[in-house]
């Protein structure tokens, strides 16, 4: 059984993360979609509105789930008795850091490696901070994130949060 685990904020979930999230169920047996809780970077939805969000969004896909985490994410990793960590890459400035991160986990646990995805081109300018923006502004996010993503999103900004 071969376990990958797929990290990041998902603050929220987009269908760029949902690209990522199927291309990885190809490559492995099960995947595990690990919402970190991440309270420095003040995210907009809470972890568990974030698990939730994720939650309802992969259920039509068999073998992936979603899990959070506030550990490192290789003690993370190991407890999931994972083979690797994939993080998307969607452009040359991403690249920077997930390098470093991903040497950093090598570091601290050698038996995990990182696989890294592109996704579909046209997923490759979306990010959950842009999102948030255009929502927040009042712009239609129907066609980069799923349903259940896009009526969070509108009732967080009538609510004025
Ligand atoms: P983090 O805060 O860990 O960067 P994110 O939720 O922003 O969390 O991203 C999680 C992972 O998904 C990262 O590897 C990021 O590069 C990747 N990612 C984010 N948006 C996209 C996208 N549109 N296409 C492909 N990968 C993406």
């Amino acid at each position: 059984m071969r376990t990958v685990i797929y990290p990041g904020s998902f603050d929220p979930l987009t269908n760029g993360h949902l690209d990522v999230i199927q291309r990885a169920a190809k490559l492995s047996d099960q995947v595990v979609v690990a919402v970190a809780t991440n309270e420095s970077k003040k995210p907009l939805f809470t972890v568990e509105e974030r698990l939730e969000l994720v939650r309802t969004a992969i259920k039509h896909l068999p073998h992936v789930e979603a899990d959070s985490f506030d550990n490192l994410l290789v003690d993370f990793a190991a407890k999931r008795s994972a083979v690797a960590v994939v993080r998307g890459l969607r452009a040359v400035s991403d690249f920077e850091f997930e390098f470093q991160l991903a040497l950093m986990n090598r570091k601290l646990n050698e038996n995990i490696e990182t696989i890294f995805m592109m996704p579909k081109d046209t997923y490759t300018f979306l990010s959950s901070r842009i999102i948030k923006e255009i929502a927040r502004l009042g712009g239609d996010v129907t066609e980069f994130v799923p349903d259940n993503v896009r009526l969070a999103l509108a009732r967080k900004f009538a609510k004025g949060n």
